[in-house]
Protein backbone atom coordinates (compact mmCIF):
# COMPACT_ATOMS: atom_id res chain seq x y z
CA UNK A 1 0.00 0.00 0.00
CA UNK A 2 0.99 3.80 -0.87
CA UNK A 3 2.47 5.58 1.91
CA UNK A 4 0.05 8.55 2.85
CA UNK A 5 1.31 12.13 3.01
CA UNK A 6 -0.30 15.33 3.82
CA UNK A 7 1.13 18.69 2.95
CA UNK A 8 -0.18 21.88 5.02
CA UNK A 9 0.51 25.37 3.18
CA UNK A 10 0.27 28.57 5.14
CA UNK A 11 0.55 31.86 3.10
CA UNK A 12 1.51 33.15 0.12
CA UNK A 13 1.46 31.50 -3.83
CA UNK A 14 5.22 31.07 -3.31
CA UNK A 15 4.24 28.74 -0.63
CA UNK A 16 1.18 26.79 -2.53
CA UNK A 17 3.98 26.79 -5.70
CA UNK A 18 6.96 25.39 -2.65
CA UNK A 19 4.71 22.87 -2.24
CA UNK A 20 2.92 21.46 -5.01
CA UNK A 21 7.40 20.90 -6.36
CA UNK A 22 7.74 19.33 -2.19
CA UNK A 23 4.49 17.31 -2.82
CA UNK A 24 5.56 15.86 -6.78
CA UNK A 25 9.02 15.12 -4.83
CA UNK A 26 7.12 13.00 -2.71
CA UNK A 27 5.17 11.50 -5.25
CA UNK A 28 8.26 10.62 -7.12
CA UNK A 29 9.61 9.04 -3.47
CA UNK A 30 6.35 6.76 -3.60
CA UNK A 31 3.99 8.83 -1.06
CA UNK A 32 0.40 9.19 -2.70
CA UNK A 33 -0.31 13.67 -1.84
CA UNK A 34 -3.59 13.39 0.18
CA UNK A 35 -5.59 16.07 1.67
CA UNK A 36 -6.31 14.82 4.98
CA UNK A 37 -5.83 11.73 7.03
CA UNK A 38 -6.43 9.91 9.91
CA UNK A 39 -3.08 7.95 9.74
CA UNK A 40 -0.36 9.56 7.88
CA UNK A 41 3.20 8.36 6.76
CA UNK A 42 4.11 11.72 6.47
CA UNK A 43 3.21 15.37 7.58
CA UNK A 44 4.92 18.15 5.53
CA UNK A 45 3.98 21.84 6.81
CA UNK A 46 4.71 24.79 4.92
CA UNK A 47 5.14 27.78 6.98
CA UNK A 48 4.46 31.58 6.89
CA UNK A 49 6.45 34.01 8.99
CA UNK A 50 5.12 37.23 7.68
CA UNK A 51 2.59 37.71 10.27
CA UNK A 52 2.28 36.74 13.99
CA UNK A 53 -0.82 33.95 13.64
CA UNK A 54 0.73 31.38 10.82
CA UNK A 55 3.71 30.80 12.97
CA UNK A 56 1.38 30.73 16.74
CA UNK A 57 -0.96 27.90 14.29
CA UNK A 58 2.47 25.65 13.84
CA UNK A 59 3.58 25.86 17.25
CA UNK A 60 -0.16 24.48 17.86
CA UNK A 61 -0.53 21.87 15.25
CA UNK A 62 3.26 20.43 16.45
CA UNK A 63 1.52 20.22 19.76
CA UNK A 64 -1.28 18.33 18.23
CA UNK A 65 1.24 16.41 15.89
CA UNK A 66 2.92 14.97 18.73
CA UNK A 67 0.48 12.85 20.32
CA UNK A 68 -0.09 11.28 17.24
CA UNK A 69 3.63 10.79 16.53
CA UNK A 70 3.24 9.22 20.33
CA UNK A 71 0.83 6.37 18.75
CA UNK A 72 3.13 6.35 15.28
CA UNK A 73 6.96 6.98 15.68
CA UNK A 74 7.59 6.02 12.03
CA UNK A 75 5.24 9.31 11.12
CA UNK A 76 7.86 11.41 9.75
CA UNK A 77 7.30 15.43 10.30
CA UNK A 78 8.97 18.05 8.09
CA UNK A 79 8.37 21.67 8.81
CA UNK A 80 9.56 23.97 5.51
CA UNK A 81 8.90 27.14 4.50
CA UNK A 82 9.62 31.24 6.21
CA UNK A 83 9.29 30.04 10.04
CA UNK A 84 11.82 27.07 9.29
CA UNK A 85 14.40 29.06 8.24
CA UNK A 86 13.70 31.58 10.73
CA UNK A 87 13.74 29.58 13.38
CA UNK A 88 16.20 26.51 12.34
CA UNK A 89 17.69 24.41 15.14
CA UNK A 90 14.86 26.15 17.94
CA UNK A 91 11.86 24.35 16.29
CA UNK A 92 14.15 21.11 16.91
CA UNK A 93 14.91 22.35 20.41
CA UNK A 94 10.97 23.13 20.90
CA UNK A 95 10.03 20.16 19.01
CA UNK A 96 11.86 17.57 19.25
CA UNK A 97 9.79 14.47 17.27
CA UNK A 98 10.26 17.15 13.83
CA UNK A 99 12.14 15.36 11.63
CA UNK A 100 13.56 17.85 9.22
CA UNK A 101 13.57 21.29 9.18
CA UNK A 102 14.38 22.78 5.57
CA UNK A 103 14.24 26.67 4.88
CA UNK A 104 12.69 27.49 1.34
CA UNK A 105 16.08 27.08 -0.49
CA UNK A 106 17.18 23.47 0.86
CA UNK A 107 12.89 21.91 0.03
CA UNK A 108 15.39 21.39 -3.13
CA UNK A 109 17.26 18.50 -1.46
CA UNK A 110 13.68 16.91 0.20
CA UNK A 111 14.91 13.41 -1.30
CA UNK A 112 18.29 13.31 0.04
CA UNK A 113 16.78 14.44 3.23
CA UNK A 114 14.36 11.50 3.21
CA UNK A 115 16.99 9.45 2.89
CA UNK A 116 18.61 10.74 6.30
CA UNK A 117 15.64 10.60 8.13
CA UNK A 118 14.60 6.49 7.08
CA UNK A 119 17.89 6.02 8.48
CA UNK A 120 16.86 8.37 11.30
CA UNK A 121 19.12 10.87 11.39
CA UNK A 122 17.36 14.48 11.99
CA UNK A 123 17.98 17.20 9.29
CA UNK A 124 18.48 20.96 9.75
CA UNK A 125 19.18 23.25 6.62
CA UNK A 126 18.83 26.97 6.68
CA UNK A 127 21.61 27.42 3.87
CA UNK A 128 20.64 30.33 1.25
CA UNK A 129 21.16 28.68 -2.47
CA UNK A 130 21.93 31.32 -5.17
CA UNK A 131 20.98 28.91 -7.66
CA UNK A 132 17.84 27.37 -9.47
CA UNK A 133 18.38 24.04 -9.45
CA UNK A 134 14.58 23.04 -9.01
CA UNK A 135 13.00 21.00 -11.85
CA UNK A 136 10.26 23.75 -12.08
CA UNK A 137 8.37 21.46 -14.63
CA UNK A 138 7.64 18.91 -11.57
CA UNK A 139 3.81 19.56 -10.58
CA UNK A 140 1.37 16.99 -9.00
CA UNK A 141 -0.75 14.69 -11.24
CA UNK A 142 -4.18 15.47 -12.69
CA UNK A 143 -6.45 16.99 -10.16
CA UNK A 144 -3.97 19.73 -9.98
CA UNK A 145 -3.64 20.49 -13.78
CA UNK A 146 -5.25 23.40 -14.32
CA UNK A 147 -2.62 25.92 -13.16
CA UNK A 148 0.81 25.94 -12.69
CA UNK A 149 3.28 28.64 -11.23
CA UNK A 150 6.85 29.12 -11.95
CA UNK A 151 9.18 31.45 -9.99
CA UNK A 152 11.32 33.59 -12.00
CA UNK A 153 12.56 35.95 -9.12
CA UNK A 154 13.64 34.76 -5.64
CA UNK A 155 14.47 36.58 -2.58
CA UNK A 156 13.72 40.26 -1.89
CA UNK A 157 16.20 43.52 -1.97
CA UNK A 158 13.62 45.89 -0.98
CA UNK A 159 13.02 46.03 2.68
CA UNK A 160 9.79 47.30 3.93
CA UNK A 161 9.87 48.04 7.17
CA UNK A 162 7.38 45.79 9.04
CA UNK A 163 8.58 42.80 6.75
CA UNK A 164 10.68 39.49 7.38
CA UNK A 165 10.93 38.40 3.93
CA UNK A 166 14.18 39.84 2.62
CA UNK A 167 15.51 37.88 5.82
CA UNK A 168 13.98 34.44 5.09
CA UNK A 169 13.71 34.36 2.01
CA UNK A 170 17.58 36.15 1.00
CA UNK A 171 18.54 38.58 -1.65
CA UNK A 172 16.95 38.56 -5.26
CA UNK A 173 18.06 36.62 -7.88
CA UNK A 174 16.59 36.08 -11.43
CA UNK A 175 16.75 33.01 -13.28
CA UNK A 176 16.94 33.68 -16.67
CA UNK A 177 14.66 34.24 -19.39
CA UNK A 178 15.42 30.84 -21.79
CA UNK A 179 15.28 28.54 -18.71
CA UNK A 180 11.82 29.75 -17.88
CA UNK A 181 10.63 29.79 -21.66
CA UNK A 182 11.97 25.87 -21.44
CA UNK A 183 9.89 25.11 -18.31
CA UNK A 184 6.82 26.73 -19.30
CA UNK A 185 7.04 25.22 -22.35
CA UNK A 186 7.29 21.74 -20.16
CA UNK A 187 4.13 22.83 -18.77
CA UNK A 188 2.40 23.59 -21.56
CA UNK A 189 2.92 20.02 -22.93
CA UNK A 190 1.79 18.48 -19.73
CA UNK A 191 -1.38 19.64 -20.23
CA UNK A 192 -0.79 22.98 -17.97
CA UNK A 193 -2.43 26.19 -20.46
CA UNK A 194 -2.40 28.69 -17.73
CA UNK A 195 1.36 29.77 -16.06
CA UNK A 196 1.81 32.46 -13.04
CA UNK A 197 5.25 33.55 -13.39
CA UNK A 198 6.09 34.44 -9.66
CA UNK A 199 8.41 36.82 -7.91
CA UNK A 200 7.97 38.46 -4.41
CA UNK A 201 8.92 41.92 -6.59
CA UNK A 202 8.29 40.52 -10.02
CA UNK A 203 9.09 44.04 -11.51
CA UNK A 204 12.48 43.61 -10.94
CA UNK A 205 13.21 40.32 -12.66
CA UNK A 206 16.18 40.86 -14.65
CA UNK A 207 18.41 43.44 -12.86
CA UNK A 208 20.74 40.96 -11.97
CA UNK A 209 21.32 39.46 -15.31
CA UNK A 210 20.98 42.39 -17.82
CA UNK A 211 17.01 40.90 -18.66
CA UNK A 212 14.17 42.23 -18.26
CA UNK A 213 10.61 41.97 -16.91
CA UNK A 214 8.80 42.89 -20.30
CA UNK A 215 11.17 40.99 -22.05
CA UNK A 216 9.97 38.77 -19.99
CA UNK A 217 6.32 38.65 -20.78
CA UNK A 218 6.87 38.68 -23.83
CA UNK A 219 8.70 36.23 -25.09
CA UNK A 220 6.73 33.46 -22.22
CA UNK A 221 3.26 34.90 -23.94
CA UNK A 222 4.64 33.78 -27.31
CA UNK A 223 5.17 30.23 -25.98
CA UNK A 224 2.19 27.94 -28.20
CA UNK A 225 -0.73 26.48 -26.41
CA UNK A 226 -0.29 29.13 -23.30
CA UNK A 227 -3.44 30.13 -23.13
CA UNK A 228 -3.44 32.41 -19.74
CA UNK A 229 -0.22 34.00 -18.27
CA UNK A 230 0.00 35.98 -14.90
CA UNK A 231 2.45 37.22 -13.09
CA UNK A 232 2.79 38.00 -8.84
CA UNK A 233 3.73 40.62 -7.25
CA UNK A 234 3.93 44.24 -8.37
CA UNK A 235 5.51 46.57 -6.28
CA UNK A 236 3.97 50.12 -7.14
CA UNK A 237 8.03 51.41 -6.68
CA UNK A 238 8.79 49.14 -9.46
CA UNK A 239 5.89 49.49 -11.69
CA UNK A 240 6.20 50.96 -14.95
CA UNK A 241 4.35 51.97 -18.13
CA UNK A 242 5.40 49.58 -20.05
CA UNK A 243 4.06 46.58 -17.97
CA UNK A 244 0.36 48.38 -18.97
CA UNK A 245 1.39 48.02 -22.53
CA UNK A 246 2.27 44.75 -21.92
CA UNK A 247 -1.32 44.12 -20.81
CA UNK A 248 -2.68 45.97 -24.53
CA UNK A 249 -0.57 44.05 -26.63
CA UNK A 250 -0.14 40.52 -25.30
CA UNK A 251 -3.19 38.85 -25.78
CA UNK A 252 -2.74 36.18 -23.61
CA UNK A 253 -1.80 38.34 -20.58
CA UNK A 254 -4.47 38.12 -18.03
CA UNK A 255 -6.25 41.34 -17.02
CA UNK A 256 -5.10 41.22 -13.25
CA UNK A 257 -3.09 43.01 -11.14
CA UNK A 258 -1.85 42.85 -7.50
CA UNK A 259 -0.14 45.80 -6.35
CA UNK A 260 0.01 46.16 -2.76
CA UNK A 261 -0.81 49.73 -1.14
CA UNK A 262 -0.33 48.07 2.22
CA UNK A 263 -1.48 52.03 3.21
CA UNK A 264 -3.05 55.38 1.65
CA UNK A 265 -1.12 57.72 4.83
CA UNK A 266 2.16 59.33 2.97
CA UNK A 267 3.53 59.04 7.07
CA UNK A 268 2.64 55.50 7.22
CA UNK A 269 4.06 54.52 3.72
CA UNK A 270 7.21 56.17 4.62
CA UNK A 271 7.56 54.74 8.15
CA UNK A 272 7.20 51.30 6.42
CA UNK A 273 10.00 52.29 3.72
CA UNK A 274 7.81 51.50 1.33
CA UNK A 275 9.42 54.08 -1.47
CA UNK A 276 6.50 55.69 -3.25
CA UNK A 277 4.30 58.08 -1.53
CA UNK A 278 -0.11 58.29 -2.10
CA UNK A 279 -0.03 60.30 -5.28
CA UNK A 280 2.35 57.73 -7.35
CA UNK A 281 0.10 54.96 -6.24
CA UNK A 282 -2.78 56.97 -7.76
CA UNK A 283 -0.79 57.89 -10.53
CA UNK A 284 -0.86 54.07 -11.43
CA UNK A 285 -4.15 53.72 -11.13
CA UNK A 286 -4.84 56.86 -13.52
CA UNK A 287 -2.65 55.25 -15.92
CA UNK A 288 -4.46 52.06 -15.65
CA UNK A 289 -7.51 53.99 -16.19
CA UNK A 290 -6.67 55.72 -19.23
CA UNK A 291 -4.94 52.45 -20.41
CA UNK A 292 -7.50 49.63 -22.81
CA UNK A 293 -7.28 47.25 -19.93
CA UNK A 294 -8.96 48.72 -17.35
CA UNK A 295 -12.52 47.54 -18.20
CA UNK A 296 -11.52 44.30 -18.41
CA UNK A 297 -8.78 44.65 -15.50
CA UNK A 298 -9.02 42.79 -11.68
CA UNK A 299 -7.21 45.04 -9.02
CA UNK A 300 -6.06 44.06 -5.63
CA UNK A 301 -4.01 45.08 -3.37
CA UNK A 302 -2.53 43.94 0.52
CA UNK A 303 -3.44 46.94 3.08
CA UNK A 304 -2.26 47.23 6.67
CA UNK A 305 -3.70 48.51 9.69
CA UNK A 306 -2.36 49.64 13.22
CA UNK A 307 1.10 50.36 11.87
CA UNK A 308 2.47 52.01 14.52
CA UNK A 309 1.90 55.57 14.99
CA UNK A 310 -1.08 55.37 12.73
CA UNK A 311 -3.65 57.83 13.81
CA UNK A 312 -7.20 58.76 12.79
CA UNK A 313 -5.95 61.03 10.13
CA UNK A 314 -3.82 58.32 8.37
CA UNK A 315 -7.22 55.79 8.21
CA UNK A 316 -8.88 58.71 6.48
CA UNK A 317 -6.11 58.85 4.15
CA UNK A 318 -6.54 55.01 3.52
CA UNK A 319 -10.13 54.91 3.28
CA UNK A 320 -9.75 57.70 1.09
CA UNK A 321 -7.29 55.58 -1.00
CA UNK A 322 -9.33 52.58 -1.09
CA UNK A 323 -12.50 55.05 -2.76
CA UNK A 324 -10.24 56.29 -5.22
CA UNK A 325 -8.10 52.74 -6.50
CA UNK A 326 -11.56 51.39 -6.51
CA UNK A 327 -9.98 47.85 -5.75
CA UNK A 328 -11.56 43.90 -6.46
CA UNK A 329 -9.99 42.95 -3.36
CA UNK A 330 -8.07 43.63 -0.59
CA UNK A 331 -6.33 41.43 1.33
CA UNK A 332 -6.34 43.38 4.35
CA UNK A 333 -4.78 42.50 8.51
CA UNK A 334 -3.48 44.16 11.22
CA UNK A 335 0.45 44.90 11.98
CA UNK A 336 2.09 41.95 13.28
CA UNK A 337 5.61 42.53 14.77
CA UNK A 338 8.17 40.63 12.63
CA UNK A 339 11.30 39.71 13.96
CA UNK A 340 14.77 41.38 12.95
CA UNK A 341 12.92 44.09 10.68
CA UNK A 342 13.17 47.35 10.88
CA UNK A 343 9.67 48.47 12.41
CA UNK A 344 10.46 46.37 15.71
CA UNK A 345 13.60 48.11 15.87
CA UNK A 346 12.01 51.30 16.09
CA UNK A 347 8.79 50.53 17.23
CA UNK A 348 9.60 47.28 19.90
CA UNK A 349 8.44 43.96 18.80
CA UNK A 350 5.29 43.59 21.20
CA UNK A 351 1.39 43.93 19.76
CA UNK A 352 -0.13 47.24 20.42
CA UNK A 353 -2.72 45.52 23.24
CA UNK A 354 -4.36 48.31 24.12
CA UNK A 355 -4.80 49.51 20.35
CA UNK A 356 -6.01 46.41 19.13
CA UNK A 357 -9.67 47.33 19.27
CA UNK A 358 -8.97 50.18 17.46
CA UNK A 359 -7.35 48.52 14.89
CA UNK A 360 -9.93 46.04 14.95
CA UNK A 361 -12.69 48.72 14.62
CA UNK A 362 -10.64 50.26 11.24
CA UNK A 363 -10.34 46.77 9.89
CA UNK A 364 -13.47 45.69 9.87
CA UNK A 365 -14.63 49.30 8.75
CA UNK A 366 -11.76 49.38 5.84
CA UNK A 367 -13.25 45.37 4.75
CA UNK A 368 -16.63 46.34 4.88
CA UNK A 369 -16.53 49.34 2.25
CA UNK A 370 -13.97 47.19 0.52
CA UNK A 371 -17.23 44.32 0.40
CA UNK A 372 -19.10 47.21 -0.76
CA UNK A 373 -16.72 48.28 -4.05
CA UNK A 374 -15.97 44.73 -4.79
CA UNK A 375 -19.83 44.07 -5.11
CA UNK A 376 -20.50 46.66 -7.14
CA UNK A 377 -17.58 45.96 -9.79
CA UNK A 378 -18.76 42.12 -9.94
CA UNK A 379 -22.75 43.69 -10.75
CA UNK A 380 -21.31 44.68 -13.56
CA UNK A 381 -20.26 40.71 -15.06
CA UNK A 382 -24.17 39.87 -14.22
CA UNK A 383 -25.55 39.03 -17.56
CA UNK A 384 -21.89 38.73 -19.35
CA UNK A 385 -20.81 35.90 -20.53
CA UNK A 386 -16.89 34.54 -19.54
CA UNK A 387 -14.57 31.93 -20.37
CA UNK A 388 -13.79 30.00 -17.04
CA UNK A 389 -10.96 27.88 -16.37
CA UNK A 390 -12.86 24.84 -14.51
CA UNK A 391 -10.34 23.74 -11.25
CA UNK A 392 -12.52 21.44 -9.45
CA UNK A 393 -15.19 21.34 -7.22
CA UNK A 394 -16.12 24.38 -5.04
CA UNK A 395 -14.90 24.23 -1.72
CA UNK A 396 -18.24 25.50 -0.03
CA UNK A 397 -20.77 23.82 -1.67
CA UNK A 398 -19.52 20.14 -3.50
CA UNK A 399 -22.75 19.50 -5.62
CA UNK A 400 -21.05 23.07 -7.73
CA UNK A 401 -17.77 23.25 -9.74
CA UNK A 402 -15.15 25.50 -9.40
CA UNK A 403 -13.04 28.02 -11.91
CA UNK A 404 -12.07 31.25 -12.70
CA UNK A 405 -12.02 34.33 -15.47
CA UNK A 406 -8.74 35.86 -16.90
CA UNK A 407 -8.98 38.53 -14.78
CA UNK A 408 -8.99 35.74 -11.57
CA UNK A 409 -12.03 35.68 -10.50
CA UNK A 410 -13.74 32.48 -8.89
CA UNK A 411 -16.81 31.75 -10.82
CA UNK A 412 -18.90 28.96 -9.09
CA UNK A 413 -21.38 26.60 -11.07
CA UNK A 414 -23.67 23.74 -11.60
CA UNK A 415 -21.63 21.69 -14.34
CA UNK A 416 -21.58 17.76 -14.78
CA UNK A 417 -18.65 14.91 -14.75
CA UNK A 418 -17.56 15.78 -18.75
CA UNK A 419 -16.68 19.24 -17.27
CA UNK A 420 -13.09 18.38 -15.56
CA UNK A 421 -10.45 20.48 -14.19
CA UNK A 422 -7.46 22.10 -16.56
CA UNK A 423 -11.03 22.35 -19.34
CA UNK A 424 -12.68 26.07 -20.36
CA UNK A 425 -16.41 26.52 -20.79
CA UNK A 426 -18.00 29.62 -21.06
CA UNK A 427 -20.03 30.61 -18.54
CA UNK A 428 -22.78 33.84 -18.27
CA UNK A 429 -22.40 34.83 -14.63
CA UNK A 430 -25.75 35.13 -13.28
CA UNK A 431 -26.01 36.26 -9.55
CA UNK A 432 -22.30 38.89 -8.29
CA UNK A 433 -21.31 38.40 -4.85
CA UNK A 434 -18.34 40.19 -3.07
CA UNK A 435 -15.77 37.66 -3.54
CA UNK A 436 -17.08 35.64 -6.52
CA UNK A 437 -19.73 35.01 -9.18
CA UNK A 438 -22.50 32.48 -9.69
CA UNK A 439 -22.79 31.17 -13.33
CA UNK A 440 -24.32 29.13 -15.52
CA UNK A 441 -22.42 27.04 -18.30
CA UNK A 442 -23.24 27.87 -22.21
CA UNK A 443 -20.64 25.63 -23.85
CA UNK A 444 -17.27 23.47 -22.99
CA UNK A 445 -14.93 24.23 -25.10
CA UNK A 446 -11.93 22.03 -24.16
S1 LIG B 1 8.61 44.10 -1.33
FE1 LIG B 1 8.55 44.64 0.85
S2 LIG B 1 6.72 43.56 1.59
FE2 LIG B 1 7.24 42.61 -0.36
S3 LIG B 1 8.55 40.88 0.15
FE3 LIG B 1 9.92 42.60 -0.28
S4 LIG B 1 10.29 43.54 1.73
FE4 LIG B 1 8.50 42.20 1.93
Amino acid sequence: MMKKAVVLTFGCQMNEHDSQRMGSLLESAGYKVVPCSTTPDMVLINTCSVRGKPEQKLSQLLSNLKKDKNQNPNMKIIVAGCVAQQKGEDLINKFPFVDVVIGPDGEEKLLEYLNQINKGVSVIDINFNNEFSYAETLVMGPSHNSHAYVTVVKGCDSFCSYCIVPYVRGRERSRIIKEIKEDVKGLVKKGFSSVTLLGQNIARFGRDNNEDFQSLLNEISQVDGLKRLSFLTSHPKDFSKKIIKCFEELPNLCPMLHLPAQHGSNKILKAMNRGYTREQYLDIIAELRSSKVWDKLSLTTDIIIGFPTENDDDFKDLMDLLERAYFDNSYSFIYSPRPKTKAVELFGDKEDKANRPLFTKRLLTYQGRQKELALEKNKRLEGVILEVLVEGFSQKDHNKLTGRTSSGKVVNFVGDKNIFPGSYVMIKIIKAHPTYLSGEVLNVKS
